[in-house]
C-alpha cells in the first residue's frame, strides 16, 4: 500500500517556524486579503488563512466587496491596502465574481507584496528560474516531495490542469528541480496514456474520481490538488481507494496539500516583509 503523504505534521512545523521568527519582529508582519463576493468556499477559505495568521502572530485584514464588485473596485481595494502601507502582502481570493479578469488584478497587486505569485513579473521570475514569490500550492508540494525523500531530478511529472495558480507554477516548479514535465488539461486525448508515463503524478483538476488506477504507474507518486465539495465533504481528483494499491506515495484529501499551502502563504509573507525591510526582493535582474 502507498504511503500516506500527510501535509499537517509538515505544515505544523512550518507554522512553528513562522511564529518563532514573527515573535521576533516589531510592529508584526501584517497580511491584506480583498474577498470579493459571496462564494461560500471562498470564505471558507479567508477564515481558515485568517486563523492561520493569528496562530502565528500575523496581522491579518480582510476587505470584503459585495458580489456585484467590479474588477476596478478589487482593483481599487487592492491599491488602498497597498496605500496605506500597512500590510506586507497582498492576496485577492479567486474566484472573483462576474466578469472581473483575475490577470489584471494579479497586475495590480504590486510584485513585492504578491503573497500568491500571480503578477505577471512573479510568474516570469518563476520560469525564468529567479528569485520570485511562488504560488502557495505547488510550493507547499515542492516541500512536501522534499519532506519525503522523494527525488525529482531526472524523473517523468505530468501536472494534470494548467491554472494560473497551480497546474502552471507546478510545472514551472518541477521544471526548475529538473524534471521532465507533461501539462495534461480538458483538451489533452488520452489522458490515461499520459498519466501513466509519470513517477510523479500531480492532478488539479477539481474533477472527483478523475484519476483512477488506470491512470497510475506501478509504484508512481500521486499528489492529489483537487478540492471538489460533494455531499460526502472535501473530495480529491483521485480515487483513493483504488489508486493507493498501485502507487508508493500518495496525498490524502483533506490533509495532504491544503495544510501546506496556508503554511507557504504565511512563509510568502514573511518572505514580502524580509523584502520589504531589506529591500532585496526584485531589485532589477541584468538583462543579459
Ligand atoms: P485549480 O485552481 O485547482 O488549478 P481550475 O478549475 O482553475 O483549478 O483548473 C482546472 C484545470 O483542470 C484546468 O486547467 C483544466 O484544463 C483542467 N482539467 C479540467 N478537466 C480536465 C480533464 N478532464 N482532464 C484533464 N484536465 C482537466
Amino acid at each position: 500500500l502507498a504511503s500516506l503523504l500527510r501535509g499537517r505534521e509538515l505544515a505544523a512545523l512550518i507554522e512553528a517556524g513562522v511564529l518563532e521568527r514573527v515573535s521576533r519582529m516589531d510592529p508584526p508582519p501584517a497580511l491584506g486579503v480583498v474577498l470579493a463576493g459571496d462564494d461560500p468556499a471562498s470564505a471558507s477559505y479567508v477564515r481558515s488563512k485568517e486563523k492561520a495568521c493569528a496562530r502565528t502572530g500575523i496581522r491579518s485584514v480582510v476587505v470584503r466587496l459585495g458580489s456585484s464588485a467590479s474588477g476596478r473596485e478589487v482593483v481599487e481595494a487592492v491599491a488602498a491596502l497597498d496605500s496605506e502601507g500597512v500590510v506586507d502582502g497582498i492576496l485577492c481570493q479567486l474566484p472573483l465574481p462576474g466578469r472581473a479578469d483575475p490577470g489584471l488584478v494579479a497586475s495590480a497587486i504590486p510584485p513585492r507584496k504578491d503573497v500568491d505569485g500571480l503578477n505577471p513579473v512573479n510568474v516570469g521570475r518563476l520560469w525564468r528560474g529567479e528569485d520570485c514569490i511562488a504560488p502557495c500550492t505547488p510550493a507547499g508540494i515542492m516541500r512536501l516531495l522534499a519532506h519525503h525523500g522523494i527525488e525529482v531530478r531526472g524523473r517523468r511529472a505530468v501536472v494534470v490542469g494548467r491554472s494560473h495558480i497551480v497546474g502552471r507554477p507546478m510545472a514551472a516548479m518541477l521544471i526548475a528541480a529538473d524534471a521532465t514535465v507533461t501539462v495534461a488539461h480538458s483538451r489533452t486525448p488520452d489522458l490515461e496514456a499520459v498519466c501513466r508515463e509519470a513517477d510523479i503524478l500531480v492532478s488539479a483538476a477539481g474533477i472527483p474520481g478523475l484519476i483512477r488506477a488506470t491512470h497510475v504507474r506501478e509504484g508512481a507518486v500521486v499528489v492529489d490538488v483537487g478540492t471538489s465539495r460533494t455531499e460526502k465533504g472535501l473530495t480529491g481528483d483521485v480515487a483513493f481507494e483504488e489508486v493507493e494499491g498501485i502507487a508508493s506515495g500518495i496525498t490524502p484529501v483533506p490533509g495532504g496539500v491544503g495544510p501546506l499551502t496556508i503554511a507557504m502563504l504565511l512563509e510568502n509573507t514573511l518572505k514580502c516583509r524580509a523584502a520589504r525591510d531589506s529591500h532585496s526582493l526584485h531589485r532589477p535582474a541584468p538583462i543579459i
